[in-house]
Order: C-alpha cells, then structure tokens, then sequence
C-alpha cells in the first residue's frame, strides 16, 4: 500500500511553488520538489523514473545501474517521501548500506541536499573514523543512517544503534560489498532488521550471488534494470597502449601532456604501486595526490574534497577507493595497471563521461597483457582501439607470435624476466 509521507504544517508564510518539472508525475511533496529544482535536476534520469513509483507505492526493488546514473537520489527520494521529516524516537527509521567510505560520504552529502527544507537527520557512520563522534550524533537522533556494514555491527554490538524502527533498508553497490567480502556481515545486520520493511538493492551487475541474497532477504523483489547493453557508459571513448612496463611511468607523463585532462584518476593495482607513481609524478607535475586503504580517513577525505573542489587535478588511486567516486570533472581515466577484474574496469572507467559527458580512458597493456585486455573487451561487448605515442611503440605481436621488427623501427627493450620464464600463451587479442 502506498504510504504517503506526514507532510508539517509550517506556519510561515509558503514558500512559491516549485517549477514544472519532469518529476512532477511522481506527485511528490512541495518540500522535496522545491529541493530537487534547487539541486537542478529537472528530468528524472532512467533509473529514478522506474525506481520511485514502485519504492513509493512500498515495493522492493532490485535494481540493476551503475554510478553515474543518478541511483542514490533514486532511493532517497522514496526514503524522505516515506519518512515525511524527523520522527520522535532517535533511531533510524531509513539505513543505507554502502561498500565504501567515501560512498558513505557521498551518499549522506546527497541525502542532505535531498533533504532540504525539511528537519530529517541523516548520519554516516564508516570505519576509520573515530567511533565516539559517530556514538554522540548517533545518541542525538539519526532518522536516515548510512554506513558500511563492518560500522554498523560494531555500532550495534555496543549497544548504541537499534535497527528495531527501521522501515526501510538499502543495500547500495551490493555487486561490491559482496566483492568486498561483506556477505555475512550483511546477512547478520539484515537478520536484526525488523520483518515488515522495506528492502531496496542497488548494484551494477546481478551475479548468482546477488539472486540469492534478493531472494533470501527480500519480499517478491520487482527487478528494474537500466544497465546499458554494452556495461560502459556510451560517451566514453576507450583506448590502449602496449607498453613495457618499465616505461609505463614516462608514458604517463607523455600522455597527461598530450591530453591536458581537466582531471584525471590514475589507477594503480596496489597500494604500494599507487604511492610510488604519486612520488614520481609529484615531482613532474602539480596539484597530484593519491588515496588508497591505508591512508587515514582524514587524509583520504582531504584528498577526496581537494579533488571535488578542482583543487587537485590528478588522483592515483587504487580500486577500492576509485569506485563511486562521483566528480563532474573527471575527462580521463588511466590504467595505469591493467585491472585484474573486468568488472573493475567497468567501474574504473564509469568514473568519467558521469551524466551522458564525454570521458576518455586510456589503459596501458604490457606485451604479456594481451589475456586480460581480451576478457575485458568480451566483458564490454566492444574492442578498445589502440593508441600510440612516438618514442614507445611497442613491436606488435601476432596472435601466436611476435613478429620480426621493420628495419626502421627502433628496437624494442628485452621483455621483462617474468615473461621470458613464461610459456608463450594463445591470445586472442594481438597487440
Ligand atoms: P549517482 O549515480 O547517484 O552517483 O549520481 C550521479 C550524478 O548525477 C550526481 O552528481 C547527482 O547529483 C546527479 N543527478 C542525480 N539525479 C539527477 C537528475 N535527475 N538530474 C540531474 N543530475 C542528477
């Protein structure tokens, strides 16, 4: 049944109504139109137009989108129109269970925005953080909460958060809270949530795994899917370079010079690889900075706000941190390390081109990568096209084997002892 929010009375004068929009067929409450006018959304994007109407008439939902698409306002908007403002017992009423902390932060930020002109608390609790702050704003009332689920039990074992008001519960990016190893802590929070709610899921890819937890935790879930057929996004423009890894770092900085991006995100496999291309390129160029795991939760949001704010204009980053980060002004994505997942490089790679803008992703492929750009490319539907920078080409090898280099090529470096200990491998993809 369709539970229509208590909407306050306010004594003040009203304020004037907000314009037409296209959200106006989702028959909202003034409070939250007026705020989505002030945000500038205008037209519902895919996934909210599907989402709402079913969230609104009290439905779960499993849907399947991407970062990018607008899915955070998707689910709260129907968790304000439920809540309907602050209510009087300091519990949540609404948790939003996010993979990352960054998400957290982003989730909460948009949610604020959300819910502008109306007294609805809404809290963030992530690890990293000292506990007690997020005890004491926990102590004075959250109706909405959002948190990673390692928080969020640890909250509950101390006794200071209660899930036994909850209404509504969501499970934002769940493909990667899984990924990330989440699954039982997730199940054990879902079993502490009361029956009779509501349950929405959110993720990018629908695996068996995400079935069974839809299956086991939610009630006849309605499945709405606004993935593209291709996974990456259509404005994105996708390239690679065969390089040799010992002169993937001077490619780097020949390519930022090339391309001039307004900003960047350099993605490196590891934490230890990440410091040290932010080292190098410190020294090259300004305004770079690096996030990774094992930086401070201070230092990481420094980072992250420098880099919202254009202030920081190439990010070396490493996947966990990389995922869900929303900034306008992304233009490039660089790979640096081929992603070992291609489910990573969809994620990598969606972090430009946000909103149907135009995004470019480069990623570098050593001689002996040819493997993992092919499941890439099977993973896309889509064939990235090569690209080249004089002074490093690379010699192309067939699909079985290399071929002899032209007279006036220059020699290419020796391959890297590990590929030369390596059996040679079919490849599908020649590079
Ligand atoms: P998300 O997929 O939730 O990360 O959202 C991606 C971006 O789209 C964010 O910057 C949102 O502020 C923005 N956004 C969400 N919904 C709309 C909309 N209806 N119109 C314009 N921008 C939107």
């Amino acid at each position: 049944m369709k539970k229509r929010p208590s909407r306050r009375r306010r004594s003040k004068p009203a304020r004037p109504t907000p314009p037409a929009s296209g959200f106006d067929v989702l028959d909202l409450s003034p409070a939250l139109r007026r705020a989505l006018a002030d945000a500038g959304y205008v037209e519902p994007t895919p996934i909210q137009a599907q989402l709402i109407p079913l969230a609104l008439e009290g439905k779960d939902v499993l849907g399947q989108a991407q970062t990018g698409t607008g899915k955070t306002a998707a689910f709260v908007i129907p968790i304000l129109e439920r809540l309907g403002g602050r209510s009087s017992s300091p519990q949540p009423r609404a948790l939003i269970l996010v993979p990352t902390r960054e998400l957290a932060v982003q989730v909460k930020e948009e949610a604020v925005r959300l819910a502008k002109g109306q007294t609805v608390r809404i809290v963030a609790v992530y690890g990293g953080k000292p506990i007690r702050q997020q005890i004491e704003k926990l102590r004075r009332g959250a109706d909405i909460l959002v948190g990673t689920p390692g928080r969020v039990l640890d909250l509950m074992a101390r006794r200071v958060l209660d899930l036994s008001k909850l209404e509504i519960v969501v499970l934002d990016e769940a493909d990667r809270m899984l990924d990330i190893g989440f699954r039982p802590d997730i199940e054990r929070i879902l079993k502490r949530c009361p029956r009779r709610r509501q349950t929405l899921l959110l993720s990018a890819t629908v695996p068996p795994a995400i079935e069974r937890l839809a299956r086991r935790y939610m009630r006849d879930p309605e499945k709405v899917d606004v993935s593209p057929a291709d996974l990456t996004v259509e404005t994105i423009e996708q390239f690679y370079f065969t390089v040799e890894p010992t002169r993937k770092f001077e490619l780097l900085v020949k390519l930022l010079e090339r391309e001039k991006p307004e900003q960047a995100i350099i993605f490196c496999r590891t934490k230890r690889g990440t410091d040290r291309v932010y080292q190098r390129l410190r020294k090259k160029m300004r305004g770079v900075e690096a996030i990774h795991g094992d930086m401070s939760q201070g230092a990481r949001d420094r980072v992250m706000r420098a880099f919202r704010e254009g202030k920081v204009r190439y990010l070396v980053a490493t996947d966990v941190v990389g995922r869900g980060i929303d900034v306008s002004g992304i233009s490039h994505i660089i790979n640096y390390d081929i992603p070992q997942f291609s489910d990573d490089y969809v994620h990598r790679v969606g972090r430009t081109g946000r909103m149907g803008r135009e995004g470019v992703a480069y990623t570098f492929v050593a001689p002996e990568e040819g493997r993992e750009l092919t499941r890439i490319e099977l993973r896309i539907n889509r064939l990235l096209k090569r690209d080249e920078i004089q002074g490093f080409e690379v010699r192309r090898t067939s699909a079985t084997e290399e071929a002899a280099p032209q007279a006036n090529e220059p020699t290419p470096p020796p391959p890297p002892s590990s590929a030369l200990r390596r059996p040679r491998r079919r490849h599908r993809r020649a590079l």
